[in-house]
C-alpha cells in the first residue's frame, strides 16, 4: 500500500500525534491513512528465551506502562512512558508512534536501554540500532517509507562488583501532562570502586532529536567518580548536548537542565556508594 501510494499516505498507529499535526497546521492530511491495528504480529510484551525484550511498536504506552516484567526488567522505559501525556493518550499512543516522531519522550530511556528499531524493508526485515537511526542525516525522507514492526531491548548484562544505577528525568513547564522541555536517562554500573565501568546517558526534550552523550560517557569511565571530576563532567555535559531553543526556553536553559540534572545523579551515586562503604 505504501508503495503504491508514496508520500500521499501515511501509516496510522494510536493516531494521537499524526491529530495533533494537522490540527496545528504542522502537516497536511494525507490523502490515504494506514492503519496498522489489524496487524497482530506489531503488538505484544514478548519476554524472549535469550533474554531480550521485544515489544510490537503498535503496543500502546498504557500497556508498556503497565507490563510488570517490562517494569522489572527496564524500569527506565516504564518510568518514561508514566511521564508521557495522560492516562486517556497512553490508551490510544503506541510506542511504535513515539519513536518514529523522533522527539517522544520514550526515547531517551531507550537510547540508555541500548534499543534495536526492527524495520520491514523491500529487502526483508533489518535491524538497525535506534542510536543511528536518530543520528541518519537522511532520517526526515527515508523513515516515512519504512515500517517499524518491532522494538528490541537487549537483556541487561551486570558486571561483577558493580551496582547498577538508572534514572530518568523529564523536565516540563509544570509538573504533569506537560510536553517535554529536557529529558535524561541514565543507565549505568557503579563499581565499588568508584569508577564506572559502563554508563549510557541520553538527553533530548521539545523538538531536540534525542542522542547519546558519548563523550562523557568515555569521560566518565576514564576518572573515579568524585567531586572534583563531576565538575569536568558537567562541563562536558554542556559542550555535548546541543538541545534546541524555542519560545519557551532557550537551548541555553536546556543545556544547563540537562546537564545539572545528570551530574546530581552522579553525585547522588557516588554519594550512596561512599555511604555504603
Ligand atoms: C494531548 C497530548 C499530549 C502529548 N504528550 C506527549 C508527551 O508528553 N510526550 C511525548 O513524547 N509525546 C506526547 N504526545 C505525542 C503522542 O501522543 C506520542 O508521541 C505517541 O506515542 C504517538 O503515538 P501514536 O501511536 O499516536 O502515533 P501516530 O500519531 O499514529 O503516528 C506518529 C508518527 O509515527 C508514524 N508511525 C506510527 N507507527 C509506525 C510504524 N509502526 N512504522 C512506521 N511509522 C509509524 C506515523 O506515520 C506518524 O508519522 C502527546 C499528544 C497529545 C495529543
Amino acid at each position: 500500500m505504501k508503495r503504491l501510494w508514496g508520500a500521499t499516505a501515511s501509516y496510522t498507529a494510536g493516531g494521537t500525534l499524526l491529530r495533533t499535526q494537522w490540527e496545528s497546521g504542522l502537516a497536511p492530511v494525507p490523502a490515504y491513512l494506514i492503519d496498522l491495528s489489524g496487524i497482530a504480529e506489531l503488538h505484544g510484551i514478548h519476554d524472549e528465551a535469550d533474554g531480550n525484550w521485544r515489544i510490537g511498536p503498535m503496543t500502546t504506552l498504557t500497556s508498556c506502562r503497565s507490563h510488570l516484567g517490562l517494569q522489572t526488567a527496564h524500569p527506565l522505559l516504564t518510568e518514561a512512558v508514566r511521564n508521557i501525556a495522560a492516562p486517556s493518550v497512553r490508551n490510544l499512543a503506541t510506542l511504535g508512534g513515539n519513536i518514529v516522531s523522533a522527539v517522544g519522550d520514550a526515547l531517551p530511556a531507550l537510547l540508555a536501554c541500548n534499543s534495536v528499531l526492527q524495520w520491514r524493508t523491500e529487502q526483508g526485515i533489518t535491524d538497525q540500532a535506534l542510536t543511528e537511526w536518530l543520528e541518519a542525516e537522511q532520517l526526515q525522507s527515508a523513515w516515512k517509507e519504512r515500517l517499524l514492526v518491532g522494538i528490541q531491548l537487549p537483556r541487561q548484562t551486570s558486571i561483577s562488583q558493580t551496582k547498577r544505577i538508572l534514572a530518568y528525568h523529564k523536565v516540563g513547564r509544570r509538573e504533569a501532562f506537560t510536553p517535554s522541555v529536557v529529558t535524561v536517562a541514565i543507565n549505568g554500573q557503579l563499581g565499588d570502586d568508584g569508577i564506572w565501568r559502563d554508563i549510557r546517558i541520553a538527553a533530548g526534550g521539545g523538538q531536540t532529536r534525542p542522542r547519546r552523550l558519548e563523550h562523557t560517557e568515555a569521560l566518565l569511565m576514564e576518572n573515579p567518580s568524585n567531586s572534583p571530576s563531576l565538575a569536568v563532567v558537567y562541563q562536558s555535559l554542556l559542550a555535548e548536548f546541543k538541545p534546541k531553543g524555542d519560545s519557551f526556553a532557550s537551548a541555553d536553559y536546556r543545556r544547563r537542565t540537562a546537564a545539572n540534572l545528570i551530574v546530581s545523579e552522579l553525585w547522588k551515586a557516588a554519594k550512596r556508594l561512599t555511604e555504603e562503604r
